[in-house]
């Protein structure tokens, strides 16, 4: 259920917004991002054009009708998301859950920018980025062609309950943890959202454990077996930094109005 208290504005940009031209956001967010690059399961990009040019930009995780109802609610022009609305093998047809957020939408005029796979991996405005500098970790880097998989080392050592609790207390959200081996924690790769899959990969690169949203059942035993602690950190709760950050920088570049709003999803 939607919860207003759930919402977190924050205005990057104060005092009067200037108006930005729909296509002019796209084109700007395609090469800063580049899209072109990218093989993804999306359309990366403007998903649904609106009404009129954007002054106040909400950004949020996902383009759930509670995030396209509180945006609507704040009076914004366009939504910028890193789950949109359409998918690779999903029903293309706009009708039942699909259909009442396009109608929301399109009512309210609406436009709808959503970003993916090039907002994982931006070297600096990305989700993977981004939660490097939220937890701290240093010397952080791609550890993979296209930046979906990223190393670095802790500050300090830390245990597998040391860490997990830490990551809680910075994401808001308790990790599940899987402690595969007795060593201090240095060095881990991390992955945001649902890429629990290239945990075989990050035991390749020989860190001490590896970080991502999700987990499945057999990551448990893969971990194990690898000898690599794994935290599922939350899918929502690593996304939230790529999306807020591009938007923060979208208003900083064009003068726009910024605000992220959280809607809480415990996965
Ligand atoms: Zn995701």
């Amino acid at each position: 259920m939607f919860r207003w208290a759930s919402l977190i504005p924050i205005v990057s940009s104060l005092g009067v917004a200037s108006m930005l031209e729909i296509n002019t956001l796209r084109d700007y967010c395609e090469g800063l991002l580049a899209c072109a690059e990218f093989e993804d399961y999306c359309p990366n990009g403007l998903q649904l054009e609106g009404d009129r040019p954007v002054r106040l930009l909400v950004s949020g995780v996902t383009a759930s009708l509670a995030l396209i109802d509180a945006a609507i609610t704040q009076g914004a022009d366009a939504i910028l998301v890193h789950h949109g609305l359409f998918w690779k093998g999903e029903p293309s047809c706009l009708v039942g859950m699909r259909g009442r957020r396009v109608r929301a939408l399109m009512r309210s005029g609406l436009s709808l920018y959503a970003y993916h796979l090039p907002l994982d991996a931006h070297p600096e405005l990305g989700n993977n980025r981004q939660l490097a500098h939220v937890l701290g970790i240093v010397d952080a880097g791609p550890a993979r062609t296209r930046g979906l998989v990223w190393r670095g080392r802790l500050r300090c050592h830390m245990d597998a309950v040391e860490l997990a609790s830490e990551v809680a207390r910075v994401l808001k959200r308790q990790p599940l943890c899987v402690a595969a081996h007795e060593r201090p924690i240095e060095s881990l790769a991390w992955s945001t959202g649902a890429a629990q899959g290239f945990i075989e990969e990050a035991a390749g690169l020989g860190v001490d454990a590896y970080l991502s949203g999700e987990i499945s059942e057999q990551t448990t035993h893969q971990a194990r077996e690898l000898g690599l602690s794994y935290f599922a950190a939350g899918h929502h709760a690593t996304e939230r930094y790529g999306v807020r950050a591009l938007g923060a920088h979208l208003a900083e570049r064009f003068g726009i109005e910024h605000r992220f709003l959280d809607i809480d999803n415990p996965v």
